[in-house]
């Protein structure tokens, strides 16, 4: 394992990314430049890389991968990292009653904040030996062991998006929040601890705090007011999750008549991109109205293939989110899917798609292996600003991959390559990886 904090390098090898949705760049045995943490571009000659780079750029600087695979960072745009430790787990039942039966309980053990520690420990070691480099992670309703699992985060150099989980209706009494008073202090005291562990430089720059109501039916409608005023007032993001499955919407609907669908109910308090930049998971069932809303807000939509179908939610109509032109990335909820692996989740996505294609709409067609690279890449990573290409300017996220685990005698293009690393990301293994220019493995 390898930590270096130089952020300028030329690494050769085999390069894959995107540049649009539909355009899936392949370049053989060429040169990748990072300068000063950007990405300057790939080229297919050392003299042309060396040439990019403004200051000196000598020996040390160029690591060659021989024919590994380099490909932008990946970007899980939503999980939850106190559920890691059970994935896998209760994946029997409906979103309901995983929520009382699984989920809860577990995560009322991390008040206890060795028993947080324990826990963190195990998911930021194994999240490294992943393709991922940023992700917007859910915490639990407490403070410090959320403080604690930014900081590991941070120490292991992702970038993240890490949140104190809010809730004070409907919840077991070990995971509720008093008042809605009680719940928006606590978010303060997290975000004060956060602001301070940053000012003696042991938070980096790439992790920051984001709201967290976890969802509608386990937040008032005062909390969630005051989320959105503090969210304007310091600038902040919010991750929550939106239209997961039909049971759940019933349920807003019942808790909350005056809005007028799901997503109403987090535009009131300013949450759907406007003016509060979001990202809300799963949206499978998402009416008209609140896909218009989505759009005119530039909401996020962190698509979710393995937990809807493990929670039996559904399968949400990414074709159709991508004709509309909304901005779709790739989550794992971790544990509502069991796969920590954001290749895993590209090739669900096909899946899910060719089965929505059959079964609900035959005009709807399925994606194809460049759009689900570009969720899982460039799509999500947008959220983190100019994140997840290749492309000049863009941070420097790179994983470079062994593959040799899929050799074959059948001859392969690059393409053809990192098509069998989306379907058979077990086979493989990282072997370097860098976010925004630091070399983190
Ligand atoms: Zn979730």
């Amino acid at each position: 394992m390898e930590k270096t904090k130089n952020r300028t390098h030329i690494l050769r090898g085999s390069i894959v990314y995107s540049e649009s949705p539909r355009n899936l760049v392949t370049k053989d045995r060429a040169f990748l430049v990072c300068e000063n943490g950007k990405c300057a571009g790939v080229f297919d000659t050392l003299k042309e890389a060396q040439d990019a780079i403004s200051g000196e750029a000598g020996e040390e600087n160029v690591s060659d991968f021989g024919d590994r695979l380099i490909v932008p960072g990946l970007i899980d745009l939503h999980l939850h990292a106190p559920q890691y430790a059970y994935r896998g787990l209760g994946m029997d039942m409906d979103l309901v009653d995983w929520l009382d039966n699984v989920t809860f309980p577990e995560e009322a053990k991390y008040a206890e904040i060795t028993y947080a520690a324990r826990a963190y420990d195990q998911f930021v070691a194994d999240m490294r030996q992943t393709a991922t480099t940023r992700m917007c992670v859910f915490g639990t309703i407490h403070p410090e062991s959320t403080v604690l699992l930014a900081r590991k985060l941070s120490e292991a150099g992702f970038g993240a998006y890490v949140g104190k989980v809010n809730m004070d209706r409907n919840a077991p009494a070990s995971l509720c929040e008093e008042s809605a008073t009680a719940s928006f202090t606590a978010t303060m005291d997290y975000l004060r601890k956060i602001a301070f562990l940053r000012a003696q430089g042991k938070i980096t720059d790439r992790v920051h705090p984001i709201l967290t109501p976890r969802f509608i039916p386990s937040c008032s409608a005062e909390l969630m007011d005051n989320l959105g005023e503090l969210g304007r007032q310091q600038d902040l993001k919010v991750q929550s999750h939106l239209s997961e499955s039909k049971r759940e919407i019933e349920w807003v609907s019942e808790l909350e008549p005056e809005s007028a669908f799901y997503g109403d109910c987090y535009a009131k308090a300013g949450m759907m991109g406007n003016p509060i930049p979001s990202v809300m998971a799963h949206c499978v069932w998402s009416s008209p109205e609140e896909i218009k809303m989505i759009k005119d807000g530039g909401v996020f939509i962190a698509h979710c293939p393995q937990s809807n179908t493990n929670l039996a939610s559904g399968i949400a109509p990414i074709r159709h989110y991508l004709d509309e032109e909304l901005h779709v990335g790739l989550g794992t909820d971790i544990a509502g899917g069991f796969s920590r692996s954001i290749f895993r989740a590209m090739a669900d996505a096909i899946q899910v798609s060719k089965l929505y294609f059959r079964h609900v709409d035959q005009t709807k067609q399925p994606l194809s292996l460049a759009e689900v690279f570009y969720m899982g890449t460039m799509g999500g990573g947008e959220f983190f600003g100019r994140v997840g290409s290749f492309l000049p300017e863009y941070d420097f996220d790179a994983v470079v991959i062994d593959d040799s685990g899929l050799d074959s005698v059948v001859g392969m293009d690059l393409a053809e390559r990192i098509e069998r690393v989306v379907y058979m990301p077990d086979l493989c293994s990282v072997s370097a990886k860098y976010v925004a220019g630091e070399r983190i493995i």
